[in-house]
């Protein structure tokens, strides 16, 4: 058996060598390093997959959300509702655009934005919401959405994790995650589900007016070059990332399925055992598997990291801090006790390997030995 790795992007790239080569060599004899045909084509793609108005392709999933901020207006002083449980990117751009967080507790089976305290936690400086589809399933957008309309408040859906998952209306329409708030964001760092091999991200939306100012906001604020309109930043998807994201996207689905796949071996074999809790999967939102994260109580959990680093199975924790208590976001006024569900989860959850190439023998010695250590 191969070693066992979080993400194995060395065996992906194998497989699809022919393609993305031939899609590189391309790029390289152009020389079109930047906006050469390939980013429009991959975004158009994109767009095509996501079934969004506008797909506007940038530099990384950080930027996506900054440019997003910078797009709806949001003013220095104004509060954005953010999980006090997720990546630090969300609340990083909030500070540095002046804005305050207001963090909010998630739910404990979710692991996405508790609806019950949401409402209570928009005041009149409420410039918006950002709901993060945490491990690749769509937080409750149905009930964001209504509460956010109710108020005239704006949504980013950070998608970094949940691209291709599909969320349910209750009237049955379906939507792609980071199509159904006013604008998405999503992130294309390697080991994301669509990865590139460097940095790059997108954003949606379906409001072709805001697609035009996020454009410009994206090339330093300008429509024709040399004319600034407004400020903006620099933020490119180079040519090679969208020529090796063109090739990739013909599998995303392909992936998720595999990590379905792994994701209900893991479900059925943990079923038993007592004090580990499977991910919770939503009835209204399908499940990519960025992660599959498990929740270890009594206090066992490092000690099944160690056991399993000692079998040779490497495992992550997503998150060990809740963002509220990071020194950097200290300052924000937030303490311990806060947001208990989230500090909680921080010394609970554990993600084990899931990706598009670990074959059944890895998924079998990976279980086993979670059950060996329950034993
Ligand atoms: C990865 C990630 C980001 C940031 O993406 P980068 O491309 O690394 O900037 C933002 N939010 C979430 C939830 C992520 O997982």
């Amino acid at each position: 058996m191969d070693r066992i790795q979080m993400v194995d992007l060395k065996s992906q790239y194998l497989k699809l060598k022919d393609d993305i080569d031939n899609e590189i060599q391309k790029v390289l004899e152009s020389t079109a390093f930047i906006n050469g045909p390939q980013v429009k084509e991959f975004a158009s793609a994109l767009n095509n997959f996501q079934g969004s108005q506008c797909t506007i392709t940038c530099g990384n999933g950080t930027d996506a959300l900054q440019i997003a901020m910078m797009a709806l207006d949001f003013k220095p002083g104004k509060e954005v509702i953010v999980p006090a449980f997720t990546y630090v990117a969300t609340v990083e751009v909030i500070a540095l655009l002046h804005l305050k967080p207001i963090f909010i507790d998630v739910d404990p089976d979710t692991f996405n934005l508790d609806m019950d305290q949401l409402e209570g936690k928009i005041t009149k400086d409420t410039a918006g919401i950002v709901p993060v589809h945490l491990y690749g399933q769509c937080a409750d957008m149905e009930s964001i959405m209504k509460i956010a309309g109710s108020h005239n408040i704006s949504v980013i859906e950070d998608s970094a994790q949940a691209l291709g998952s599909v969320f349910a209306f209750a009237d049955g329409n379906t939507f792609k995650a980071g199509t159904m708030g006013h604008i998405g964001t999503t992130s294309f760092f390697p080991s994301k589900n669509l990865g590139c091999y460097g940095d790059g991200g997108a954003i949606f939306t379906n409001d072709a007016e805001l697609g035009e100012k996020i454009r410009m906001i994206a090339n330093h604020g300008q429509k024709m070059k040399y004319y600034h309109d407004v400020v903006g930043v620099n933020s490119r998807l180079d040519t090679l990332q969208a020529a090796v994201l063109k090739a990739k996207l013909r599998y995303l689905d392909e992936y998720a399925i595999a990590r379905n796949k792994v994701a209900t071996y893991y479900d059925e074999k943990f079923k038993g055992i007592e004090g580990v809790l499977v991910p919770h999967r939503s009835k209204k939102s399908t499940h990519v598997f960025h992660q599959y994260t498990v929740k270890v109580e009594n206090g066992q959990r490092d000690a099944l990291s160690s056991y399993l680093l000692s079998k040779g199975i490497p495992t992550m924790i997503y998150y060990p801090l809740p963002l509220h208590l990071q020194k950097a976001y200290r300052g924000f006024g937030f303490k311990e006790g806060d947001f208990p569900i989230a500090e909680r989860l921080c010394n609970e959850v554990i993600s084990l390997p899931i990706h598009t190439e670990i074959t059944a023998e890895m998924s079998k010695y990976i279980a086993d030995s979670v059950i060996d250590f329950f034993d």
